[in-house]
């Protein structure tokens, strides 16, 4: 099909008065779907993903098309960027765009938190774990930054680390998101890092990208 023709149809599902252009059609799982023709009938693709190949050019091998704006129902290819899935997952996380606070289960599906008497540390007090007995005594600073270090330079898994430290995945990973062992330094550092890596071909400054992904 024609560009220009491509274009028009697509244009006519999204408005592009804002700085975001919203999906206004089919809406799956919070992406747009949109329906083209092939040869072989009609088939849905991801409308962010189309719009990415229509304005920008084809979709690299294996790389996925993050929303810098974390709106997922957004086509503006301006807030789209072609990233690893590792970056995409890495820039979510940071954006807080996984389910969190009032998107998180607990929230769209109170009952299944235990609360009160039926909480699992009150039906399982000996579970709670102690100072001596937590993985992160095992621990101490030099180890925290060799381990945020050979994440982030990407030597090594989370999963390799928790092998090599003796410690449990989950232990890890609130490390690596700076939920334990709180270090700002870190933060900042992680932050610059995740900018570069998916925000380099952007216009967005760092403040901008901040202020976008509500950062504080
Ligand atoms: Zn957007």
């Amino acid at each position: 099909m024609d560009q220009l023709v491509s274009v028009n149809k697509f244009e006519r599902y999204f408005n592009k008065d804002g700085n975001c252009w919203l999906w206004k059609g089919t809406i799956h799982a919070g992406y747009g779907r949109y329906c083209v023709k092939t040869d072989k009938g009609h088939r849905y693709v991801s409308a962010h993903r189309y719009s990415y190949e229509l304005y920008i050019g084809k979709i690299p091998e294996k790389l996925v098309i993050n929303h810098l704006c974390n709106n997922t129902s957004c086509v503006n290819p301006e807030h789209l960027e072609a990233v690893t899935q590792k970056q995409n997952i890495a820039y979510a996380v940071l954006c807080g765009r996984t389910a969190k606070g009032a998107k998180s289960g607990a929230h769209t599906k109170p009952w299944t938190r235990c609360r009160g008497e039926n909480h699992y540390y009150n039906l399982n007090p000996e579970k709670i774990l102690r100072e001596e007995s937590h993985g992160m005594a095992k621990l101490a600073w030099p180890d925290i930054r060799n381990i945020r270090e050979e994440y982030n330079s990407l030597a090594k898994t989370a999963t390799e680390i928790a092998k090599e430290y003796g410690v449990s995945l989950s232990n890890i990973s609130s490390i690596l998101r700076n939920n334990t062992w709180y270090d700002e330094n870190y933060r900042i550092n992680v932050l610059v890092s995740k900018y570069n890596s998916v925000c380099s071909n952007s216009k967005m400054s760092f403040e901008e990208w901040k202020e976008k992904c509500r950062i504080e």
